[in-house]
């Protein structure tokens, strides 16, 4: 399909890309979330050739991210894919919480355009920072992916493109710090050419508009537990009698879960909190169902899981 749209817009919302140390050395020793969308974009190398609108929509650390960040994410999102002469969207983001944004935004709004998520594992002040290069890499994706069959949610980081679903932060400090796990890529950026790796992907899930106009306050309180050696209950009593109305826990093995916690979840979905069981693993699907009468979460991380069930127990709301 080729895309006659050519204007990419770029959303800033903090994080290390965004970040500054007070020796072009350090690459820990840093602030982030200090420096605007508008700066970061002066340091991009030759720009992308095509023209570019930035738009500051937060600045945070990532690993602060809120739902109410999210959801003013989303209508800005949205507000500019609705513009005829938008390709795509490039959205700059912190690392930590990257892949659950991802996630959100592909299930929120399902979209037909390209939504670049990037960042960086160096501050930008840093001698050999990356965030100029996965900025560029990710405005040319959100320009071009289309015409190659790419769209909805996408993140490119070290010029490795992955799916929304199944972009993960595997590594703490190195470059190469993101994966898609056993799925593996979908594309690479090489030298700035897009190159094609996956066969296509299913069509999306129809989203959940919902998150866009149900008051933050009013989001269902969905939280994660862990099942491990020596676990018991108490987490998830305490979080019951505190009001959540959704549990994912992250299971072992091929979906088991330790005895007592697994009782303790039974109990709360007897009492109306819905459970859904994912998986402490990185890879592989479960195989059978983690425990008599608890909900699989799909193929879905803890931490993506989550925002499937809060989504799916948000109260409709008027469009
Ligand atoms: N803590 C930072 C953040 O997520 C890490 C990063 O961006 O790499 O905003």
């Amino acid at each position: 399909m080729q895309n006659s749209a050519s204007l990419v817009v770029v959303l800033g919302t903090g994080g290390t890309i965004a970040g500054t140390a007070a020796s072009s050395s350090d690459d820990r020793g840093y602030t982030a979330a200090q420096l605007s969308i508008a700066q970061l974009l002066a340091t991009v190398p030759d720009g992308v050739g095509v023209p570019v609108e930035a738009e500051q929509v937060a600045q945070v650390d990532s690993k602060d991210m809120s739902h109410a960040i999210w959801q003013a994410l989303a209508l800005r999102v949205a507000h500019h894919l609705a513009r005829t002469e938008v390709a795509g969207i490039v959205i700059s983001h912190g690392t930590d919480t990257l892949e659950e944004t991802a996630y959100f935004l592909q299930r929120v709004l399902a979209p037909v355009k390209p939504v670049v998520l990037t960042g960086a594992m160096r501050p930008a002040t840093s001698a050999q920072a990356d965030g100029p290069r996965n900025l560029r890499d990710a405005m040319l994706v959100a320009r071009h992916a289309s015409s190659v069959g790419l769209t909805g949610v996408l993140a490119v980081l070290n010029g490795v493109v992955h799916g929304a679903q199944q972009v993960r932060k595997a590594h703490p400090t190195r470059l190469d710090a993101f994966d898609s796990g056993e799925a593996g890529p979908l594309a690479a950026v090489d030298n700035g050419v897009l190159r094609y790796l996956a066969a296509p992907a299913p069509g999306p899930l129809p989203p959940v508009t919902a998150a866009l106009h149900c008051a933050v306050a009013d989001w269902p309180r969905v939280d994660i537990v862990v099942s491990h050696a020596g676990a018991s209950g108490a987490v998830v009593r305490a979080l019951c009698a505190d009001g959540v109305v959704g549990l994912v826990v992250a299971a072992t093995g091929n979906g088991t879960l330790h005895h007592e916690i697994e009782a303790a979840l039974l109990t709360a979905q007897a009492q109306g909190v819905a459970v859904r069981c994912s998986s402490r693993r990185g890879d592989g699907r479960v195989a059978q169902p983690a425990a008599k009468g608890l909900l699989e979460a799909s193929d879905l991380s803890p931490v993506k899981a989550r925002i499937e069930l809060m989504l799916g127990l948000m109260p409709p709301g008027a469009p």
